[in-house]
């Protein structure tokens, strides 16, 4: 159940309690869930939430970060381009993401040999692997109108879903506050590695 899930998150992340409630947030990100889901995701766009519900994008992000607190409702995975053979690599977890190797090729990519490594990064988040499960039962046995899904699909119109490692960090703290722990350990994991970069 998503409701028991976010519940038991906003119970430890207060910062995510205090700037997006959940009488609000709930209901929204059930309905958004249900949507992309209908129409096949198994990951979510911050800015295909942004859009839907007018909020700014870098709220949506934010609050997209502070999910990933919870592995229950969605897992942050990344998403990068090998530079020798475009092949494109899911990354499940940051051990991996520090120390590339393309699955395709092998190719090796890090950011002490590449500055620009981590600027091509981007950041996913996947829906969690039950949850997913729940909601696509649920579809099947009450599918969302045909308003609904009109609706949605004037989204899928060229907008850039997709959002860059980089962006994201710049919406870890806000007024000295971190969305979450595990945004917090990424970003302390991001510098250590670029402290390194600019010390070689
Ligand atoms: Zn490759």
């Amino acid at each position: 159940m998503l409701f028991k899930r976010l519940r038991d998150l906003y119970n430890e992340n207060e910062v995510l309690a205090k700037e997006y409630p959940l009488d609000e947030y709930f209901p929204l990100l059930q309905n958004f869930i249900a949507k992309e889901v209908s129409l096949g995701a198994e990951y979510l766009s911050p800015y295909r939430f942004a859009l839907s519900y007018s909020k700014s994008p870098k709220e949506a992000i934010r609050f997209f970060l502070g999910l990933t607190d919870s592995e229950h409702i969605i897992k942050q995975q990344f998403k990068y381009e090998c530079d020798r053979c475009g092949k494109i690599n899911i990354i499940k977890d940051e051990e991996s993401l520090f120390n590339f190797k393309c699955r395709e090729c092998g190719f090796e990519d890090n950011l002490t040999s590449s500055p620009d490594y981590l600027s091509e990064v981007k950041l996913l988040f996947r829906i969690n692997e039950e949850l997913l499960e729940e909601v696509k039962k649920n579809l099947k046995d009450n599918p969302l109108s045909n308003v609904l899904q009109s609706s949605s699909a004037v989204l899928e119109r060229g907008i850039d879903e997709e959002v860059s490692l980089e962006s994201a960090e710049e919406l870890i703290y806000k007024d000295g506050k971190p969305i979450g722990k595990r945004s917090m350990e990424l970003q302390r994991k991001i510098r250590r590695y670029r402290d390194i970069m600019y010390r070689g």
